[in-house]
């Protein structure tokens, strides 16, 4: 703890609560000589999500903090929805999180001495092998007003106990006849403690353990004691264990092994967007997307396809912070953290989505210029590249309006505009397509004396992107839009369901003019088209030299911007 005694007088009001109780902790004699130790407990039954990574930061952000350890550990007590896809998968995640665990362990791994523990329990008296039903099991419970009702099985000597959960074991009784469970109290007001089950008999392969078990540890028996095998000192889950906490606490005692401290926190949950991870996998057996890894998911793997960076991620977690209620966060602030990232890290290349021929009259038919372009003005080290100029080229068919308003300061009859690192062209013809009066060639001349960087006493309003025809190459780009129409798709009405809120324009694709650089770029590259958003050469569908194009998120007020750019220019 010593890193962080130094720099608490600081930082004391800045620390989220967790951290307080963290830090009062380590006061206790309990905690002496110790350094905080984590885990992040993911059951590999799905891809993770971006939920997932707020656990993650904070697991791994605290052992950092702290100069303690986390663990990752997966929770794989549930053989029938268990695979190694999954547990490959989150592994993959972490690390693009930028985390690396200290530990990595299964709560597999413990199956002997969760098995070990509950013999001693029962030695003790406190767990039974009861024959109810799973629908009596819960019959008996009571519910929330009215306490239970013991089991007939209840007081089974130690010795009947002993044999029948051993013959559990062996595979003497079928799947969901018997059930291990611990003695508590059947009238506690918590029904968590109304002698939960512990272990239940079923025969599922497993994994990793295989056809060794037959019986199956329930989560609150598996959980409180790897984190105690672990050492864990701190044991960070989701506010919905609030009411498990009392009996992860009695196991640790009964068992009198090393006691960690549960403390909960809210999960995150995001407008927009779905996020258990039964629903993500309903929108992927349904093809409602095209897997875990569709660049619409709010899954990690989802995420990182699209273009986003683990920076942007692990940022948005820092600023959201920890808190013990429930709230639903704008999915606009994820995109501000990822904005932000972007804006210093992508180079900027031209690119139009949807290009409109623009000739230069006047311009030396077999001429071809380079023009100096800055890659990134944020960046300096980011450098500059060439970019060739000849007389016929693309621009936005929205740069082009024939009928203008006044203030429409980009191209139209008459009106001039500067090209973006070229020359200032004014608009002298429209040819249009004689059946349908569509637009389909501007002729334009241009002012040799006006090339970027030449002392120019002329201003124009607008600057606009363009690329050179002959030079431009076709591109597949994927214009992502959210994948629900409605902030909380969760609440679709009277038989719907979120699939209902689905937008059905989450994704349009379209063929783009980009300028030749950016066909050798590396699939997973990230640049900003100017003016049009940022764009990722997507990883899966990418060929060599024939890259699709993700959009990862929109420019915000481009427009704007460019316009305070194009005046300096
Ligand atoms: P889901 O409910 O989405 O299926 P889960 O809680 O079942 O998720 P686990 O694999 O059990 O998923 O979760 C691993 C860890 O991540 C747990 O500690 C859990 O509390 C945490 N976690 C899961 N979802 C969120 C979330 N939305 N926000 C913060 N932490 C979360
Ligand atoms: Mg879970």
């Amino acid at each position: 703890m010593d890193k962080n005694e130094q720099g608490s007088e600081a930082k004391v009001e800045r620390l989220n609560f967790i951290e307080q109780e963290i830090e009062k902790d380590f006061q206790l004699p309990k905690l002496q000589g110790k350094t905080l130790a984590t885990r992040f407990p993911p059951e590999p039954n799905g891809y993770l999500h971006i939920g997932h990574a707020k656990s993650i930061c904070l697991n791994f952000g605290l052992a950092k903090k702290y100069g303690g350890t986390c663990n990752l550990r997966f929770d794989d007590t549930n053989p029938s929805k268990e695979e190694q896809e999954y547990v490959d998968s989150i592994q993959e995640d972490v690390r693009w999180l930028g985390f690396e665990w200290d530990a990595l362990w299964y709560a597999s791994d413990y199956f002997d001495q969760l098995y070990e523990w509950a013999l001693q329990l029962i030695r003790d008296g406190k767990a039974y092998v009861c024959d109810l039903t799973p629908a009596e099991t819960r019959d008996y419970r009571g519910t929330l007003t009215a306490p239970g009702k013991e089991s007939p099985y209840r007081n089974r000597s130690v010795a009947e106990n002993l044999d029948l959960f051993e013959r559990m074991r062996a595979g003497e009784f079928p799947d969901g006849s018997r059930t291990l469970r611990a003695k508590i109290d059947m009238a506690a007001p918590n029904m968590n403690l109304r002698d939960p089950v512990m272990y239940r008999v079923l025969r599922a392969h497993h994994h990793r353990t295989g056809d060794k078990w037959c019986i199956y540890p329930m989560y609150d028996w598996a959980h409180g004691q790897s984190d105690s095998i672990e050492g864990i000192t701190h044991s960070i889950c989701t506010l919905e264990f609030e009411d498990h906490r009392p009996l992860y606490n009695w196991f640790c005692e009964n068992l009198g092994i090393w006691h960690p401290r549960q403390i909960e926190f809210a999960r995150l949950n995001l407008s927009y967007t779905v996020m258990s991870k039964r629903k993500l996998l309903q929108l992927v057996q349904e093809k409602h997307v095209s897997g875990w890894d569709d660049p619409r998911m709010p899954t990690i793997s989802g995420f990182r396809r699209r273009g986003y960076t683990p920076e942007s991620i692990r940022n948005f977690c820092d600023r959201i912070g920890v808190a013990k209620f429930y709230s639903t966060i704008d999915v606009g602030v994820l995109e501000g953290c990822l904005r932000e990232h972007l804006n210093v890290v992508a180079n900027r290349v031209m690119a139009v989505l949807n290009p409109l021929k623009v000739v230069l009259t006047n311009y030396p038919e077999e001429q071809v210029e380079m023009m100096e372009a800055i890659n990134n003005p944020e960046d300096p080290q980011a450098g500059t590249r060439q970019l060739p100029f000849s007389r016929e080229l693309y621009i936005e068919q929205e740069d082009f309006m024939e009928d203008a308003p006044r203030k429409f300061f980009r191209l139209k009859p008459g009106g001039e505009v500067r090209l973006r690192y070229g020359y200032i062209i004014q608009c002298q013809e429209v040819v249009k397509d004689p059946s349908s009066g569509e637009v389909i060639e501007v002729h334009c001349t241009y002012d040799p004396q006006t090339r970027s960087g030449m002392q120019v006493d002329r201003k124009v309003k607008g600057t606009i992107h363009w690329v050179s025809a002959q030079h431009a190459k076709d591109v597949e780009v994927r214009l992502y839009d959210r994948l629900f129409l409605s902030e909380n798709p969760e609440e679709a009405g009277e038989g719907k369901s979120f699939i209902d809120n689905m937008n059905p324009d989450s994704l349009t694709v379209i063929h783009a003019k980009v300028e030749p650089s950016l066909v050798e770029l590396p699939a997973g590259t990230r640049v900003q088209f100017e003016r049009n958003g940022y764009f990722c050469i997507d990883s899966v569908d990418s060929q060599p030299g024939q890259p699709v194009f993700n959009r990862i998120v929109t420019l915000r007020d481009s427009w704007a911007k460019l316009q305070a750019k194009g005046q300096a220019d």
